[in-house]
């Protein structure tokens, strides 16, 4: 595609374009986005109302997923076929994602913390401290992402107040730990938002936090509407001044729909940017309609993560789902923070755990930690019981750190040391 030229000729795509394929192909429209070919997947249902309860209706949406979805996308990987040749069923697995989600909502259990409150009434609330409302604090073109998602454009990022782990260092405290922060945004402003991202010239929609897991009602109705309405969410000039309220960059960036046209379709594709801190249920609604995830891997299997984060589960559940999504088969690249006095306990395990499940996986390993929020010496706020991550990690963590990598043969070297010259790093 023209528009994409020279993201699609990144010297990053000869390290680690076979393990993002799929991602790569819809960013420069040569494959539709999934919500796409959801859209073109029958229920056999009039409507939701057909269903006794969600557990019926994820179901059936997870044997449509593995039956018909998957069958397609293959076909149109190989070429035999292409969705513009395809009817659009009256009620679609697309429909049957928003549907669930909403329903499932009246019972929360979105992430591994299963609270089982109702969100749509709000009068109890979970550890997200949310109700059905989704905040934005800011979107923008992520220039800051690796390259593969930055590109030359940026990262359409979108990010979400509040989230459901407590990490006592997080770097995005400001809209994590206060969810009141932000604009409170519609599914169809999300959507807008995202329109207008992808028509800059985003290379993909990143959706992020705190935690995008617990916006899933918000999220999935976004692309609902990105897939059902398309080039129609063009925003009026007043639904333009709202969106843009919280828009950081929008002066800099020229319009063109070439950037987002598959066969005349609005195409984006979707990144998921996550703490993996989610269920079952969860990764099998977003199974059909995210093209690249991009988790977050953090803590081994010790008690930091109770310290640190006040997260139960977390190992057994992000271990568990990232075996899930790799066994599917989706691209995606992992990201690990080396945090200070933590190489032993987290970062060697993680690689290692990385190394046994899935080597081929891109790993960037990431040395930008800063202690922020209660790690942060200097704040009121601080806590002692986390004084052991109250420093930036030394450089001789780091290089045990990647070190590590090496000795495990991890993917790891082009996307983390791509800012600072591919090759800085010699163990
Ligand atoms: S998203 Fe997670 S933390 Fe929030 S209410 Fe649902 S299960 Fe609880």
């Amino acid at each position: 595609m023209k528009v994409y030229s020279e993201f699609a000729n990144l010297w990053i795509w000869r390290y680690v374009g076979d393990r993002l394929k799929w991602y790569y192909n819809v960013s420069i429209n040569n494959y539709p986005a999934k919500y796409l070919i959801a859209k073109r997947v029958e229920v056999p249902a009039e409507s939701y109302r057909d269903f006794t309860d969600y557990r019926e209706a994820l179901k059936l949406y997870v044997e449509l997923t593995e039956r018909s979805f998957e069958k397609l996308r293959s076909n149109i990987v190989k070429g035999v076929e292409d969705i513009d040749e395809m009817p659009i069923p009256r009620y679609s697995l697309l429909d049957l994602a928003r549907d669930i989600v909403w329903d499932i909502l009246k019972e929360c259990i979105y992430c591994r913390w299963r609270c089982r409150v109702d969100r749509v009434k709000g009068e109890k609330l979970g550890a997200c401290m949310l109700t059905s409302e989704s905040r934005v604090g800011c979107y923008f073109h992520h220039i800051g992402e690796e390259l593969v998602f930055r590109g030359t454009h940026g990262s359409g990022t979108i990010f979400f107040t509040s989230c459901n782990m407590r990490c006592q260092f997080c770097q995005n405290a400001d809209i994590s730990k206060d969810r009141f922060n932000g604009m409170p945004t519609s599914p169809r402003e999300l959507a807008q938002m995202a329109y207008v991202l992808r028509i800059e010239g985003c290379h993909n929609i990143n959706w992020v936090g705190g935690e995008p897991t617990i916006h899933l009602q918000s999220i999935v109705t976004a692309i609902w509407h990105l897939g059902r309405e398309g080039f129609k969410l063009h925003p009026r000039r007043d639904e333009l001044d709202k969106i843009l309220k919280v828009k950081t960059d929008y002066y800099i960036y020229n319009v063109d729909k070439n950037y987002a046209n598959y066969k005349g379709e609005f195409n984006v594709p979707i990144l998921f940017n996550t703490n993996m801190f989610m269920t079952e249920e969860t990764l099998n609604i977003l199974r059909p309609l995210v093209d690249v995830w991009l988790p977050d891997f953090k803590f081994g299997p010790g008690r930091c993560t109770i310290r640190l984060s006040r997260t139960p589960w977390y190992f057994e559940t992000v271990t568990r789902n990232l075996k899930t999504i790799y066994d599917w088969g989706e691209d995606m690249l992992i990201r690990h923070l080396i945090m200070p006095n933590h190489v032993e306990c987290c970062t060697k395990p993680v690689l290692e755990w990385i190394a046994r499940n899935m080597r081929d996986v891109p790993v960037n390993i990431m040395d930008q930690y800063r202690p922020e929020a209660y790690a942060d010496p200097s704040s009121p706020e601080f806590n002692p019981q986390v004084k052991d991550i109250a420093r930036r990690p030394y450089p001789e963590e780091l290089e045990e750190a990647w070190s590590y990598a090496e000795k495990l043969n991890l993917l790891y070297r082009e996307v983390t040391f791509e800012k600072k010259g591919r090759f800085v790093f010699i163990p």
